[in-house]
């Protein structure tokens, strides 16, 4: 009988294993790919999300996880109606697989038991513990008294504990050698409408262009994409020589309010398995900040799950009022948030 598993080798599972684990819990974390996993990402931490490393993890990020220029100086929107906004702010370049790797195997070294190519596959509840099936070369079952459902955007098991059906947004970014007029050590994020059905962007990672668009309707994003290249060669002299990588991914589509699935019995949901991502796709604080405050709620309150998901509640009310004040200021800056307008 584990004290705690945690679905899920993220910064959100990190971050909540790495905290129970410095408590003296028996702790597993289970993660269904190979690590180090990879991650399609911007690969930007905001300067939130490198002081909570420091503040959870009682490290500074190393140079081994990041990627040139590794300082980022913030971020350049463009709003829906093409007017230019920098907010300079200090942040890294990482690589997401370097990075999580890092922060997980601190967990691991703080005493978490680290299981990779391991699926959490469903999940039953009983009156004082959990039981989770779980798929590596075999089906087996391992028994917690809780479960932290760090899953990221698929969450089968959140789905399954709900019966829910989320809503997505499709990512489609690409890796390119070529050049661009713009300053590398920004990220660059674009609303206007005929670019994208959410947002496009672009960065520079080890001197590769990363070019993206993220859309509801996955059969429009050919349309976006070559719009969104044309417009930056038109704009700012981009000129691509050769394109190594293409990829897509999802992203939970944020409705107005911002609603977050907190748990059900003794089975919590954190980081973007539970609804919390702030716009332009920045999600890597709020998965670290909520997988600490959940593993924080279940130290205090082991015995009583149901006061563990109260003051999960309250330990994660700032960070809500946060995404939601971050969301109602997307809506200022773009029509296509504007039912975010309602979430303050
Ligand atoms: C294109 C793109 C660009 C982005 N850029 C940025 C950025 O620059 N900065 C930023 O802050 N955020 C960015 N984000 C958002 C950020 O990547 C996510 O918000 C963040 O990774 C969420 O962390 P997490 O730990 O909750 O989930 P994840 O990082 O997705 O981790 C979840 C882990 O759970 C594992 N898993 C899933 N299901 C199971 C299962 N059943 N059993 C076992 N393991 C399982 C997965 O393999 C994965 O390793 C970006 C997202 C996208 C799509």
């Amino acid at each position: 009988m584990y004290d705690v598993i945690v679905i899920g080798a993220g910064p959100t599972g990190a971050a909540a294993a790495k905290a129970l684990a410095d408590s003296g819990l028996k702790i597993l974390i289970v993660e269904r790919m190979k690590l180090p996993r990879y991650k399609s990402c911007s690969g930007v931490l905001i300067k939130k999300s490198m002081d909570l490393v420091n503040q959870y993890f009682g490290k500074d990020v190393p140079a081994s996880a990041m990627c040139t220029p590794t300082d980022n100086h913030g971020m350049i929107l463009t709003d829906d109606k093409g007017k230019e906004y920098v907010f300079e702010q200090e942040g890294l370049n990482v690589w997401r697989s370097s990075f999580d790797n890092w922060l997980t195997q601190n967990a691991a070294e703080a005493g978490a038991e680290l299981r990779d190519c391991t699926s959490a596959i469903t999940c039953e509840q009983s009156a004082d513990h959990i039981t989770l099936r779980l798929h590596s070369d075999k089906t087996y079952t391992e028994q917690a008294r809780y479960v932290i459902d760090c899953e990221g955007v698929t969450s089968v098991i959140k789905r399954k504990a709900l019966g829910t059906s989320p809503e997505f947004i499709t990512t489609f970014q690409t890796f390119n050698e070529g050049n661009v007029k713009l300053d590398p050590h920004y990220f660059y994020a674009y609303l206007q409408p005929e670019l994208s059905e959410y947002d496009a962007w672009f960065n520079v990672k080890d001197e590769m262009l990363v070019l993206g668009v993220a859309v509801r309707d996955t059969s429009k994003m050919p349309h976006y994409y070559d719009n969104f290249i044309r417009y930056m060669t038109e704009e700012h002299g981009l000129a691509i020589t050769k394109t190594m990588k293409k990829e897509c991914w999802l992203m939970p589509r944020i409705r107005s309010g911002c609603n977050i699935d907190y748990g059900i019995g003794r089975l919590f949901f954190a980081g973007e398995a539970a609804g919390f991502l702030n716009p332009m796709g920045e999600g890597i604080s709020a998965g670290m900040e909520s997988g600490h405050a959940v593993a924080l709620s279940v130290i205090e309150h082991f015995e009583a799950p149901a006061s563990v998901l109260n003051d999960y509640k309250k330990r994660t009310e700032m960070l809500r009022v946060y995404m939601r004040r971050q969301w109602h200021f997307a809506a200022g800056m773009s029509e296509t948030f504007g039912e975010m307008r309602a979430s303050l």
